[in-house]
């Protein structure tokens, strides 16, 4: 089983759900939430990106508090 940081809209946060299926109808994969236990249907692209662009705007976060300390 796999698992990855994805947006839960019942916490209103970013969780590490828990695939617990793959392949469901139309969709890549069934991910639960750990804390609410929420089933949420996400395709792989979604899936698989979404640490990508959190980890995209987390560097450019950091250039931004980086170029804050220069000054
Ligand atoms: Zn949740």
């Amino acid at each position: 089983m796999s698992s990855s940081i994805y947006y839960c809209p019942i916490c209103d946060q970013d969780t590490l759900h828990q695939v617990v299926e793959s392949n469901p109808a139309h969709y890549s994969f069934a991910i639960e939430c750990p804390i609410c236990s929420t089933v949420s249907l996400a395709n792989e692209d979604t899936f698989n990106n979404y640490e990508d662009v959190r980890m995209g705007w987390d560097e450019e976060v950091k250039s931004i508090l980086d170029s804050w300390d220069l000054q």
